[in-house]
């Protein structure tokens, strides 16, 4: 599978500047099996595009966000631990109690 000409057909215009993507700024981040996980820079606004394209027996289904990552901050957080529900817990919990908008205050 030819992973950065499909890419490139299935985002084929800079959402921020319509601009058509140059094959040459499309990097293959990860590849597993029938998926892979790809990143797009604009030329023209340098604007950046993660996309996730899987190969299903019906055709190419793939998803796509705007990102202000690098590469390698976008794998650094692929690769780190899951978030649990304990994690969501505590951070609802501190919404909560102000907690983190009273460090924010304290930070300002
Ligand atoms: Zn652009």
């Amino acid at each position: 599978m030819d992973f950065n000409k499909h890419s490139i057909k299935l985002v084929q215009n800079c959402p921020v500047c319509t601009r058509k993507y140059q094959q040459n700024r499309v990097q293959i981040l990860e590849a597993f099996g029938n998926s892979f996980l790809a990143y797009l820079t604009c030329n023209f606004c340098n604007s950046n595009l993660i996309v996730k394209v899987i190969s299903m027996s019906h055709g190419l289904v793939g998803n796509a966000i705007l990102t202000d990552l690098s590469p390698e901050e976008v794998m650094s957080f692929s690769d780190g631990d899951k978030i649990s529900s304990d994690d969501i817990l505590n951070v609802h919990q501190s919404i909560n109690n102000n907690e983190i908008i009273n460090n924010l205050k304290i930070n300002l």
